[in-house]
């Protein structure tokens, strides 16, 4: 292959990734899988673009936990409650799983330098992945990207150029330097690819539910890319004959950026919004896979639901509190969507729901400590804390 187009020549649109999956199925069995010897995404090799494995040696992209928190939960009332904790990546998100394809693809292109716009994680892990593998990243951020990121991706030493303009305008704008230097595109939606990546965090779930599907899958949405990324792995999977169907898959958007949700409810196309959202990594204007997006969410039965910044901040307080992870606002909206679902009564007592949580807390600090009340420090003295403690255990509150 000696030339790699990311979109259709005929309409421009974004394109779908086919297997041959008799012939998949041949290369490998489900219960096969730990043959490869692999823990992260490269176990489900076969179902990868790729032909030559990364040899990683110490990284891990994928492969992250899938925490039962039911017991957490009982105000859900479903059957079972599973977070996917994709925090634990490299980068701190889940987007590691979509640039460890890309730069692996990337390779069999012979391209080592690749650009990318990003809201800001999707930088962060082009940047991390980047620095492992050796090749090069040039990365455009809109200026107003959360500090933790900026100093992420300058840290792994890419090349960030910081633009006075919207993720919109940098997207844009990677695009047309990748035509005209021949880099290697990294941007979500237009490089089916990275969707490829994302399909993996499904394969990692059903193999963990022992190939038991989940009823519903809370998708935190912005680009759509997650979330048509979930409904690839799913329909990889059925087609294997691996597995008996495809969850319904719930999109959530914020309230302030919610082209797809708003599609939905109207039932007509996209319409680019002016995104305003505490959720930095939900916030776009004109969702680059939202046509996938919407396609997913209509063929697995499921819904859209928006989330306002309060809810967002609020559900992320509560993760954190019920199940010790940590999520960045745009994850923490998924947890959102579930509160929203609890209180409209739309959980099932049958109900098998697995929260993607995408991006760690760590991320986004100004944002995570927006509702918690202001502490000033404590007297250094014994005798005070004692009766401190005392008297927050007799009032049945904790002391933190
Ligand atoms: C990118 C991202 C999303 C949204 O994914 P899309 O593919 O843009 O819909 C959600 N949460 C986090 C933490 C992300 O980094």
């Amino acid at each position: 292959m000696d030339v790699f187009r990311y979109t259709c020549e005929a309409c421009g649109q974004n394109l779908d990734l086919i297997y041959d999956y008799p012939a998949v199925r041949k290369a490998v069995s489900k219960t096969g899988l730990d043959r490869s010897g692999e823990k992260g995404i490269w176990r489900y090799a076969p179902l990868l673009p790729v032909s030559a494995v990364p040899r990683n040696l110490g990284i891990q992209v994928g492969g992250t936990p899938l925490a039962d928190v039911t017991a957490r939960f009982p105000d859900c009332r479903c059957r079972r409650l599973l977070v996917k904790d994709d925090t634990r990546n490299p980068s701190g998100s889940c987007k590691d799983r979509a640039s460890e394809v890309a730069l692996a693809h990337a390779g069999t292109l012979g391209q080592t330098r690749l650009i990318g716009a990003s809201t800001g994680n999707a930088a962060a892990s082009l940047a991390c992945l980047s620095a492992w593998h050796g090749t090069e990243a040039i990365i455009l951020v809109p200026a107003a990207a959360p500090a933790a990121k900026l100093v992420q991706i300058r840290q792994y030493g890419a090349r960030m150029i910081p633009v006075a303009g919207n993720y919109d305008e940098a997207f844009d704008l990677a695009a047309r330097l990748s035509d005209s230097l021949n880099l290697y595109n990294r941007n979500t939606g237009t490089n089916p690819v990275l969707c490829e990546g994302k399909k993996t965090a499904a394969l990692e779930i059903a193999e963990q539910m022992r190939w038991e599907v989940p009823t519903k899958v809370l998708v935190p949405v912005g680009d759509g890319c997650i979330l048509s990324g979930i409904h690839k792995g799913f329909t990889d999977l059925l087609n294997l004959g691996w597995t008996d169907r495809i969850p319904q898959l719930i999109a959530i958007q914020a309230e302030g950026s919610a082209a797809v949700a708003n599609a939905c409810r109207s039932g007509d196309s996209i319409t680019a919004v002016e995104p305003g959202t505490v959720a930095d990594s939900i916030a776009v204007s004109h969702p680059r896979d939202g046509l996938k997006a919407l396609r997913a969410i209509r063929e697995s039965g499921g819904f859209c639901l928006t989330v306002s910044d309060n809810e967002i901040l609020d559900a992320q307080h509560k993760l954190a509190r019920r199940s010790g992870i940590f999520t960045e606002p745009a994850a923490a909206a998924a947890a959102a969507g579930l509160e929203k679902m609890i209180i409209e009564d739309n959980v099932d007592a049958e109900d098998v729901i697995v929260l993607l949580a995408t991006g760690s807390g760590l991320k986004d600090i100004p944002a995570a400590q927006r509702l918690l009340p202001e502490m000033r420090p404590y007297p250094a003295d014994f005798g005070f804390l004692h009766d401190l403690l005392i008297s927050h255990e007799s009032a049945g509150v904790s002391p933190l």
